[in-house]
């Protein structure tokens, strides 16, 4: 009988640690959810830092050497997506400006970045 009775106290410990690790698992997804965002905080952080040293350096501020060459990096990716944005002006119809290349609208009667009569 008393066989009976450890076996029946280990299926019950067994389906107790069954529950308990289920919760486990719930209560370890929570953490990780939390680490995630605390990591999505840190990287916002960390853009937000970049974002400023970016600024200084439009605003001519002096930044550090080491920046200088990634700054330089975004101007020329800045540059490539305004050349992508007039590509698409140019497929949708826009004219060039003469003068300096830049898209215009046919029924605009000035050229919005150089001021060129269109
Ligand atoms: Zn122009």
């Amino acid at each position: 009988m008393a066989d009976f009775k450890e076996f029946g106290d280990k299926a019950c410990n067994f389906a107790k640690n069954v529950a308990d690790k289920a919760n486990d698992a719930v209560e370890i997804q929570k953490i990780k959810a939390k680490i995630r965002e605390g990591k999505h905080c840190i990287d916002d952080m960390y853009n937000n830092i970049g974002r400023a040293v970016y600024n200084r350096y439009r605003e001519d501020i002096v930044v550090d050497a080491e920046f200088l060459s990634i700054c330089n990096n975004i101007d020329e990716k800045y540059d490539e997506i305004s050349e992508l944005n007039d590509k698409i002006a140019v497929i949708k119809g826009c004219m060039r400006c003469t003068n300096c290349q830049a898209p215009i609208n046919p029924h605009d009667a000035y050229c919005s970045k150089c001021g060129k009569p269109v």
